[in-house]
Order: structure tokens, then C-alpha cells, then sequence
């Protein structure tokens, strides 16, 4: 076999480019496979109409949390939730979840007792069941889980299903995680310097409980189900309303109106932005870590749902039309750039 010896810096393709080059190495999926890689979760069937999904996300100190300030139950909280987000995502139920951890030797027993009591409280608050795992040291704690979740098959929501006038939805609300993990990220450095807290942390609470045990929103999914309401896309906002929206848009093939005024971001949210001098909008389009799900749903379906849950923020144009950000004053702008991005 000849060795390839050519050296491409992953940051030359970016993380969505690295994972087309690396599908392309891989063959074709069996027939039972309905979805492979390139949505919020994978898709196969089990029965003639029954599915399951899955999907794997993995928690990397350093990269995704930071010890000193997320305490182990809320880790493991946002471990279960991050997963079973995906799969809410899918429009199916989180049933099972398996996890992989690389443990660091300065971790103790009773701090992986506190990971696994969080792990515990969400899985019973999604309904799913930790049903395995592998154990391993590392340098640094790693959280990897693997979650899979059920559905009819008729009721997977595609990233790749929104259509032209469908009215474009988002659950909760967005830019409060970045928000939190920012006073986070400045209470620790104020303290590393002068040894003394600046902020009232209780004051943003709300914002802290988004960044470090943010919850998915199953509400949603069975709102749905209630309702007999089949959104035509859905996308979990990992990494930032616009660029899931760009995903989302890119698969489905068409384009959007969004309505900068309609995008829900709490007071609070605000308040932070005010503090670090930054435009809340930007938290919101931009920040990420947020776990809400952006969806697509007809008109007439909106009438139904309930409306504590999710907002209407803009409609699903024609592809020519490209992805639009509506301003205030009846303007509009191309919406631009990227969210969080690894490389
Ligand atoms: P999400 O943000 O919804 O978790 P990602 O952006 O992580 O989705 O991944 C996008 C798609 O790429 C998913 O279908 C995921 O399963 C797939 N994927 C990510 N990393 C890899 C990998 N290393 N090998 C194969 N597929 C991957
Ligand atoms: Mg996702």
C-alpha cells in the first residue's frame, strides 16, 4: 500500500469540510441506513415503519468546558442533554445512551459519582436509560456519549425537508449560553489577577444554567407528537442560530427571511451584552451552546402548538433569494458568517 505522504492542516478544510473528505473514504450505506452522516442525528430502520436514530457527542475539557468553574452534575447534565438535544432534533424520543470517558488521574471518585448523579438526572428527566460505556485514562476529561433514540418513520424531521413558505420556528430562547459562559470566562480571569469576585453571579443566573446544564427540548418534540404536528425540517442549535440556519437552508435547498426582531433573547441576555459593550443580536446569531431547536412548519400547523414554547421568526424563501436577515426598519441584509468553529 502506498503511504500518502502529502500534510493538509485540518483547518485548511474547516471541521464541515474535514467530515466530507472523510465520508468520501467511506463506501455506501446499506439499504436499511435512511440517513448516514449530515444531519443532527444518523436514521435506520428496525421495522417497516419504526426507526431509530443515532448520534455521538463528545465533551472535551479544554475545548468544551472548563473545570474550575462547571461543576461535575452539571456536566454530566449537559452531557445527557447536548445528545439527547440531537436526537430531538430528529423528531424522535432519546431512549438509550451509552458513554465513554477518558478520566485525568486527578479526578476523584466522588467527582465522577457527582458526573454520573447529573448523567442520571437527565436521562430520567428525557425518559432514556445509560446502558453502557468504556472507561479509559487521559490526559484530560473527555465525555463521550452516544445516544439513540425511536421514532415512526414518517415522523423524522430532515434538515433537508423545509419548503418554500413554511413559516420558520425557534424554541426558548437564544444567545443566553454564550452570554453565561462569557461572565463565566471573566469572573475567572478578574479572580486569577486580583484574587477577588467583580460580578454578582446571581444576578445572571439563568445565563449560567444555559452554558453549564442546558436542557433539550423534548417539550417540543412532544408538543409536536400532541398536536399531530410533522415539522418539515429541524435543526438543534448548537453552534448558533445562523449557521444551523445556513445548514438548515443549504439541505433543504431554499432560502430565508429572518426577522431580527423576532428572534427571542431574554432581558437578562441583554443586560450581559450591555455589560461586555456587545450588541445582543450578536450573542444570538452568533454564540452558540444554546440547544434550542430551529425548525420548519407550515402555516396552518402554527395555530396549534403551543406558543409558550417556540417563536415564529422569519419564513423559508425561494433558494435565489438566499438567506436574509430582516432589520428593524424593514431593510435587509444577507445574513453572513459563521458560529462556532473548532479549527
Ligand atoms: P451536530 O452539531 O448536530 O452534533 P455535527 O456538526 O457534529 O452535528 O456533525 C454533522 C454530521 O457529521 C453528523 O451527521 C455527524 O454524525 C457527522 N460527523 C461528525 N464527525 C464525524 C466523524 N468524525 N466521522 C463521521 N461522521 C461525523
Ligand atoms: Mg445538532
Amino acid at each position: 500500500m502506498v503511504q500518502n505522504t502529502s500534510f493538509t492542516p485540518i483547518s485548511e478544510l474547516g471541521e464541515f469540510g474535514l467530515i466530507d473528505r472523510l465520508k468520501a473514504t467511506l463506501g455506501q450505506n446499506a439499504a436499511t441506513v435512511l440517513k448516514g452522516i449530515g444531519d443532527d442525528a444518523a436514521v435506520y430502520t428496525v421495522s417497516e415503519d419504526r426507526v431509530q436514530v443515532v448520534t455521538t457527542d463528545m465533551l472535551v475539557e479544554g475545548v468544551h468546558f472548563d473545570r474550575t468553574f462547571h461543576p461535575m452534575r452539571y456536566l454530566g447534565f449537559k452531557a445527557i442533554s447536548v445528545n439527547a438535544s440531537d436526537v430531538c432534533a430528529m423528531n424522535a424520543l432519546p431512549k438509550y445512551a451509552t458513554v465513554a470517558l477518558g478520566i485525568p488521574h486527578n479526578l476523584s471518585v466522588e467527582m465522577l459519582q457527582e458526573l454520573y448523579a447529573g448523567m442520571a438526572r437527565a436521562c430520567k428527566l428525557y425518559g432514556m436509560d445509560l446502558i453502557g460505556g468504556d472507561t479509559t485514562a487521559s490526559k484530560q476529561l473527555v465525555i463521550s456519549i452516544t445516544a439513540i433514540g425511536e421514532a415512526q418513520k414518517e415522523e423524522i424531521a430532515y434538515r433537508s425537508g423545509a419548503k418554500v413558505g413554511d413559516l420558520l420556528c425557534v424554541t426558548g430562547d437564544v444567545g443566553a449560553a454564550y452570554a453565561g459562559l462569557k461572565l463565566l470566562l471573566e469572573e475567572k480571569k478578574h479572580f486569577e489577577k486580583t484574587g477577588e469576585r467583580q460580578l454578582d453571579l446571581t444576578e445572571y443566573e439563568y445565563l449560567i444554567q444555559r452554558s453549564l446544564a442546558p436542557t433539550a427540548r423534548l417539550d417540543m418534540v412532544r408538543n409536536w407528537r400532541e398536536n399531530g404536528v410533522l415539522p418539515s425540517s429541524a435543526i438543534d442549535i448548537s453552534d448558533g442560530l445562523a449557521s444551523e440556519l445556513q445548514h438548515l437552508c443549504r439541505q433543504s435547498n431554499v432560502g430565508a427571511d429572518l426577522i431580527l426582531g423576532k428572534i427571542p433573547i431574554e432581558l437578562v441576555t441583554r443586560e450581559a451584552a450591555e455589560f461586555f459593550s456587545e450588541d445582543p443580536e450578536t450573542f444570538a446569531l452568533y454564540g452558540g451552546d444554546d440547544y434550542e431547536l430551529l425548525f420548519t412548519i407550515s402555516e396552518d400547523q402554527a395555530i396549534v402548538l403551543d406558543e409558550n414554547l417556540y417563536r415564529i421568526i422569519g419564513r423559508i424563501t425561494e433558494p435565489e433569494d438566499g438567506i436574509q436577515l430582516i432589520l428593524e426598519d424593514g431593510g435587509s441584509m444577507p445574513l453572513e458568517g459563521q458560529g462556532f468553529t473548532h479549527f
